[in-house]
């Protein structure tokens, strides 16, 4: 190294950081464009895609981020979705289904991966409902908050609190993972009066997203947008007794609960709008990727960017718990499992697959009139296939052979 590179590395190594510095020079060279070495996921519970796109703070998203209009998550269900976007793994990989099961110690967080390669790492959750499942577990994170106050920590709260941690990560002079969990716009609905709107369909719901868009807002502008990767999405959506006869999320696994918001902003790649099918689960390698950080791991996900058509797996074992018969007679009791492939999606009732539903989401996306099961037959197993294999441990390029990938 000749010595106006030295001194030129000097004055990096002290501005920059070095792990900063290591991935500048990964990518060829003290003079090449450093990696973004930022990263900030925001997660919020319960939120409608189609509500989401409505806020004003969707705009900056809109504007430097590529925007996933087909996102699908793991799960109508707080606990394995979220583990699922902190792993890149499915359920039935990870292990947590229901409240109260644990990530296996073999299964990498990504704070643990980046915590590894230098960085910080601060989560805050707003809520007590993922106590336990192992993403707060000893030495992931250099500081882990969960709110577990019932019901829930309230969006200007949060904000506040991510604000502060926003600042503790700068003066860490570090590389930083930041993870938010909002919970509003979940059930209790208790947004302030100013943000309600009565001519909204579901007044109650639109209000609490407008106050978490009002504090998102104050969130997103102190973000810095040019060294930070962005992340938004949700853990699973929410039935409003709009599509279908029901409201809330758990029991199903229709569009309105496992549609989810995704935006992911890289520092140096253009806005866009991608409409095929991706899925949360692709975060995972996404943003290890973008940051340049090698995992030798295992992940279910591929790179968000790569234009990769994938098959979704979502999941809810919540009805097998459900005790009530007037719920039962409703809904079923019967755990499911939800696959999207070319067009079409199977809802599988693993309790019970006579009850199960195959839709043609191109004809019918609001998954009004399921198709005849014995009249398409063919469909039906080559969906149940995928699904049978996503618990096992091949690759997607496996999974895929039989039915060819679409690129
Ligand atoms: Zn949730």
């Amino acid at each position: 190294m000749n010595s106006s590179k030295s001194i030129v590395l000097a004055v990096l190594t002290a501005t920059l950081g070095s792990a900063l510095l290591a991935g500048l020079i990964a990518r060829g060279g003290a003079f090449a464009a450093p990696r973004p070495a930022k990263l900030v996921i925001i997660s919020v519970d319960g939120l409608r895609h189609d509500y989401a796109r409505r806020m004003k703070s969707s705009k900056r998203f809109f504007a430097a981020a590529s925007v996933f209009e087909q996102a699908i998550t793991t799960a109508s269900y707080t606990p394995p979705s979220l583990c699922s976007l902190q792993t890149g793994l499915v359920p039935l990989k990870h292990g947590v289904h229901l409240m109260g099961d644990e990530l296996g110690a073999e299964d990498a967080l990504l704070s643990e991966i980046l915590r590894s390669k230098g960085f910080y790492a601060e989560a805050l959750i707003a809520v007590n409902v993922i106590v336990g499942a192992g993403l707060g577990r000893e030495g992931a994170w250099d500081r882990w908050t969960n709110y577990t106050e019932l019901p829930y920590k309230q969006a200007d709260f949060v904000t506040d609190r991510a604000l502060e941690m926003l600042e503790r990560a700068e003066a860490s002079r570090q590389p930083y993972y930041l993870w938010v969990h909002y919970f509003d716009p979940h059930v209790p609905f208790r947004a302030p009066d100013r943000h309600y709107d009565e001519r909204d369909a579901r007044p109650e719901y639109a209000a609490e997203v407008r106050f978490l868009d009002y504090e998102l807002q104050r969130l997103l502008k102190e973000i810095d947008w040019d060294e930070t990767i962005v992340v938004f999405t949700a853990d699973h959506g929410w039935g409003l007794w709009l599509e279908h006869d029901y409201g809330y999320h758990y029991h199903k696994l229709y569009e309105e609960q496992i549609r989810v918001p995704l935006r992911v902003h890289v520092p140096g790649r253009a806005a866009a709008r991608v409409t095929h099918q991706v899925r949360t689960v692709d975060v995972f390698p996404t943003v290890l990727d973008e940051l340049g950080v090698a995992f030798a791991g295992a992940s279910d996900g591929v790179n968000l960017f790569s234009g990769r058509v994938m098959p979704t797996y979502s999941e809810t074992n919540f009805p097998r718990l459900v005790k009530d018969p007037e719920l039962i007679r409703l809904h079923g009791n019967s755990a499911l499992q939800a696959v999207r492939w070319r067009g079409l999606k199977l809802i599988y009732a693993v309790d019970d697959p006579d009850q199960s539903l195959l839709f043609d989401l191109e004809d019918d996306p609001r998954e009004a009139n399921p198709l005849d099961l014995r009249a398409h037959r063919r469909e039906f197993e080559d969906l149940y296939g995928l699904l049978q294999s996503f618990g096992d441990a091949q690759t997607d390029e496996r999974r895929l052979r039989a039915l060819g990938s679409a690129h």
